[in-house]
């Protein structure tokens, strides 16, 4: 079989992240990362890079912040009351959360510190306005199941979740 990475195929990757500093910001290790093509389960640029790549190849791409969590404009992080929250959530930085805005519709924010009674918020990713290096290994290509399908992720020990 010489599966390729296209729209609708689970995609089964190993990676290392770094910034333009060379630091390395997240990576597999042993472990393998499932994502579902086409549904921008990845950054832009990463699903662009990796299209039509076969199972054994390698990529080593670097991406400007418009192909990867994009640029940053507009105001900084805003502070709110930590009691916005539920009690219970373990907030962290970089965590992500959706809200309604004032006119109903959904957004992502993310959470940029949190420090005593308040939590900074941010309608940027942790990692917007960075250019990113991506080194890629493709594990495996397979078809999604009916329900990864529905969900538009990819499910199982490395995928979104399990259930
Ligand atoms: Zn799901």
């Amino acid at each position: 079989m010489s599966e390729r990475v296209e729209d609708g195929k689970v995609v089964l990757i190993r990676y290392t992240l770094t910034n333009a500093a060379g630091k390395v910001l997240d990576q597999t290790g042993d472990g393998v990362f499932a994502y579902l093509q086409g549904k921008g389960n990845v950054v832009p640029g990463l699903e662009r890079a990796l299209a039509g790549a076969a199972i054994g190849d390698s990529l080593d791409v670097t991406l400007a912040p418009e192909d990867a969590y994009g640029v940053r404009s507009g105001p900084g992080p805003q502070a709110v009351p930590r009691k916005e929250f539920r009690r219970d959530a373990d907030l962290a930085p970089g965590m992500a959360f959706r809200a309604k805005g004032s006119e109903g519709q959904e957004a992502t924010l993310y959470i940029a510190k949190v420090q005593g009674s308040k939590v900074w918020i941010d309608t940027h990713h942790p990692l917007a306005g960075e250019t990113l290096r991506f080194q890629v290994n493709v594990v495996g290509v397979r078809e999604p199941t009916w329900e990864e399908a529905e969900h538009g992720h990819a499910h199982g020990p490395s995928g979104v979740h399990t259930h």
